[in-house]
């Protein structure tokens, strides 16, 4: 099935009680056992529950893969993934990722006796050199948050094949409907739902999408155990948003595509961040494995104060964290998302305090290039 029928049809069936064609909220907590063993599947909420479980099917056809679990946030989604290893274990994670990731890992795995080295993975072979016999995962985000790096999923995979590891891709940024890391060999992909999938800025949530039956095991019992499960309505919710992914993509990335192309060439920016950029350092790659570029942008202005007017002379881009909604939002990455990164790592890294990140919604392009320019100026 092509993308959009698999959006708005996968996993989901009139409901045989009341042949509803939208899959009913199931709130309830728990569910009826006739005898003793004798249920339908579901006996407890937090272990299953059937509208998380429609979702999980559906969000798994869009990724090509056989399993999804649908978690409380992004980030527990990360924390159920790291909570499969042991203490003594070691993690190969990219170096510019998400603030929150690097927060989990940093300040609450660490103390659980997990080891994690940091490298650019852009470079494939900065993975390969950190492989230690007690490396178990290698986590990338491809494109990073916010410099928009991208990471050669398939190199890095025949890396993890020959070394036993297990690849994780945080796909976040690009959707299943641009990128499908499993396709290109990794065993785990990870979303933060609240961005893209949810799309509307009104919900948290959090998929992990994979193919083995190990993995499965796994995972559905840390998710049980630790209790990070998607709420039912949450669930309905996110099944309702993702059936228009495609729609919405498209339009962010036809409108971030020209929004780039006018940042380019505007003389107030001093450099532009975006993978449909010829001038991207990754542009070629990013061809190769995405299908489009999607909808943020990065870029650096030549002062702070420059920065700090701009954020404030924007009308519809408004000041906010997150990214992924309908609506155009504007993020300061040093004192926003990323500000638990420590200034020194975020300097080394390139995401200096005259960086400013758009995350391009699907308003009217013109209405949003007018914003920018009377911003500018
Ligand atoms: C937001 C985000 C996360 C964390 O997701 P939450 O839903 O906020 O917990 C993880 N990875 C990336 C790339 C993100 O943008």
């Amino acid at each position: 099935m092509g993308f959009s029928t698999d959006a708005i049809h996968a996993g989901q069936h009139p409901d045989p009680s009341t042949n509803a064609i939208i899959p009913p909220i199931h709130l309830t907590t728990t569910f009826y056992q006739e005898e003793i063993g004798k249920h339908k599947g579901y006996v407890y909420t937090r272990s299953a529950n059937p509208t998380r479980d429609i979702l999980q099917k559906n969000i798994a056809a869009l990724e090509k893969g056989s399993y999804a679990l649908a978690f409380s946030s992004g980030v527990s989604a990360i924390h159920a993934l790291t909570s499969t290893l042991k203490a003594g274990d070691h993690i190969i994670v990219s170096e510019d990722i998400y603030g929150g990731t690097f927060r989990l890992f940093e300040q609450v795995m660490k103390n659980f006796e997990l080891s994690f080295t940091f490298v650019d993975s852009t470079k494939v072979e900065n993975v390969e050199a950190a492989v230690r016999s007690e490396t178990k995962l290698v986590f990338i985000e491809t494109p990073t948050n916010p410099l928009l790096l991208i990471s050669d999923i398939k190199a890095i995979a025949e890396i993890c094949k020959e070394k036993n590891l297990i690849l994780a891709v945080d796909n976040t940024f690009m959707t299943p409907y641009f990128q499908n890391p499993l396709e290109l060999g990794a065993d785990v992909v990870i979303h933060s739902a609240t961005k893209y999938l949810g799309g509307h800025s009104d919900l948290l949530g959090g998929v992990l999408v994979f193919n083995s039956d190990e993995l499965l095991n796994k995972l559905s019992f840390v998710q049980k155990s630790i209790g990070s499960v998607l709420s039912p309505f949450d669930s309905w919710l996110l099944l309702r948003s993702v059936k228009t992914l495609a729609v919405r993509m498209d339009r962010h990335n036809y409108n971030a595509s020209k929004i780039a192309d006018f940042l380019l060439n505007n003389n107030s920016i001093k450099k532009v961040y975006y993978p449909g950029l010829s001038s991207h350092p990754q542009y070629e790659l990013a061809k190769k494995q995405m299908r489009g570029f999607g909808g943020i942008i990065s870029f650096e202005l030549h002062d702070f104060k420059q920065v700090k007017k701009f954020l404030t002379n924007l009308k519809i881009f408004t000041l906010a964290e997150s990214l992924g909604g309908v609506e155009s939002l504007v993020c300061h990455p040093a004192t926003m998302t990323h500000a638990s990164i420590p200034k020194e790592r975020r300097e080394k890294l390139g995401i200096s305090d005259n960086l400013v990140r758009l995350s391009v919604g699907i308003e009217d392009l013109e209405d949003l290039i007018l914003d920018i320019e009377q911003a500018l100026k």
